[in-house]
């Protein structure tokens, strides 16, 4: 990978801990893999509680000075930053096809995306505006200031190694929090090369550290146990959400959630049949549907729905699958062995309830985690593929007749994160997006996520928003100020 690279510093195999490039105090290592071809690409320090107090216990020293630079100063910063990012998107995307799978252009796609909320939150670094208001009484004045929360601590997962992370630090920068992140234990070396560019950008010793070890639940209990976190700031799924959201409710950390989806995504008898085929092609196969905003339930209504399923069957047998790395691949592996037999336990107990395949429905030649881009039909909701998420390339088709009955199924889920459907009528398109009990719904797209706009979930979904304007205020906390004259 290091020859592939036209800088290779930016691949660091050290975590990143108070300004230093450190190992673990125990000297302890693991190994980070290529999952396309399942060779060891490099191993990174197995940092424990201690590491991961000294980063915290750093990001506290170091966030007062940053808080105290004026919102300008620090967004100069985190503008340089961003500018790096993008200077070196190319490498950057290399490491992270290399550690994740996931197509190069697609790769180089989240770098210039995961850039975008460095660059946005670098912009409102600018506006973190309070309020004044009224005073109830005569001789009162009413201030309301907003400062920053303190430290904040992060784990997320290995589908976006390098947009997870920047989602966070980087309103959290902006605001003047300290920040200590742990990237999954699959996908560590992009976080360390944005470590990398955040200090040749001039982010001081402390404020950033990337803690990369493979013991997620210690690294999760000494975020929640050591008291100067005041914020911890999740992705990944509902049932470890579930664990932080206890642990962090002993000393009530304010904490923001991003979890698992099960998105509906309708195709009603109006729409634009081929926009729509292209929309879920986005929605289900970009990064081999493992995002958590993947469509993972295709409903199609009656009139339309052959001629869904026969369309949607073309263009998936399209794809061409192999090492994302290589020109003209669309799709990369799955992550792992256990993803793989999720699919496949998926796609086994929807055919033994009568669903049939339209193409794909195995693993693919290639071998290792490699899986053919597959169409089901006849899918209905006692299956596996109705109320998990499969987070592999399984487009399940069922087939409805009324929008009453679309809304009902759509929103029979624990989960409520994002929500996709293609309709013409207007009256349709003003009901439908309205009935549906999801943070974020796609109308007549595929494609939602923007540093623009607040992205975030509902129900068993989530806690908070990130991006927009909203998104910064996840890392603040308001304070009242009652002055007597
Ligand atoms: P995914 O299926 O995307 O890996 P998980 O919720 O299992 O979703 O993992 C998301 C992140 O949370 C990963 O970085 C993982 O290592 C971490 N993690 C898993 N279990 C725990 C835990 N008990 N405490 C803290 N972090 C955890």
């Amino acid at each position: 990978l290091r020859s592939l690279l036209s800088d290779p510093t930016l691949l660091a195999t050290k975590a990143y801990v108070a300004g230093e490039w450190i190992d673990a105090d125990d000297g302890a290592t693991f190994e980070v893999r290529n999952p396309a071809r399942g060779d060891v690409i490099c191993t990174v320090p197995d940092l424990g509680r201690a590491e991961t107090a000294r980063a915290i216990e750093a990001a506290d020293r170091a966030r007062r000075d940053w808080a105290a630079m004026t919102g300008k100063e620090r967004a100069a910063i985190l503008r340089k930053w961003y500018d790096l990012m993008v200077e070196n998107a190319d490498d950057l995307a290399r490491i992270l096809t290399a550690e994740m799978g996931k197509p190069f252009a697609e790769a180089r796609g989240e770098i210039l995306y995961g850039a975008s909320f460095v660059e946005w939150f670098s912009e409102e670094a600018k506006r973190i505006y309070g309020e004044t208001i009224p005073g109830h009484q005569r001789d009162k004045r009413i201030t309301v200031i907003k400062q920053p929360i303190g430290v904040a601590a992060s784990i997320t997962p290995w589908n976006f190694p390098n947009a997870m992370i920047a989602r966070k630090v980087a309103p959290a920068l902006a605001v003047g929090c300290g920040f200590v992140a742990r990237p999954a234990a699959e996908t560590p070396l992009s976080a360390l090369a944005m470590a990398v560019l955040a200090e040749r950008a001039g982010v001081p010793a402390g404020v950033f550290s990337v803690v990369t070890s493979s013991r997620a639940s210690d690294i999760g209990k000494e975020f929640c146990e050591n008291p100067i976190v005041r914020k911890l700031t999740f992705t990944g799924s509902t049932e470890v959400g579930r664990i932080l959201l206890r642990q962090a409710a002993d000393q009530i950390k304010k904490c923001s959630m991003e979890l698992g989806g099960n998105a509906p995504f309708i195709v009603f008898d109006d729409a634009d049949l081929d926009a729509a085929v292209e929309g879920a092609m986005i929605s289900k196969y970009r990064n081999n549907g493992q995002t958590c905003v993947c469509a993972n339930r295709i409903y199609v209504q009656a009139g339309v729905y052959d001629a869904f399923a026969e369309k949607l069957a073309r263009a998936v047998e399209r794809l061409k699958v192999g090492d994302g790395l290589e020109d003209g691949v669309t799709t990369g592996p799955l992550i792992n062995e256990d993803a793989v037999k999720k699919v496949e336990e998926h796609i086994a107990d929807a055919l033994a309830g009568g669903a049939e395949i339209v193409t794909g429905g195995k693993r693919h030649e290639l071998g290792g985690t490699f899986f053919q881009p597959t169409v089901l039909k006849g899918v209905t909701h006692d299956m596996k593929v109705a109320s998990e998420e499969t987070f592999g390339p399984v487009a399940p088709l069922f087939r409805f007749e009324t929008e009453e009955e679309v809304i009902a199924k759509a929103n029979d889920t624990i989960f409520g994160l994002a929500s996709y459907f293609y309709a013409r009528d207007i009256g349709r398109i003003t009901r439908v997006q309205e009935a549906l009990e999801y943070g974020m719904v796609g109308v007549n797209t595929g494609l939602i996520s923007t540093e623009v706009a607040p992205f975030g979930g509902v129900k068993q979904s989530g806690l908070g928003r990130e991006g927009s304007r909203h998104g910064v205020e996840d890392y603040l906390e308001m304070k009242y100020i009652c002055l007597s004259v």
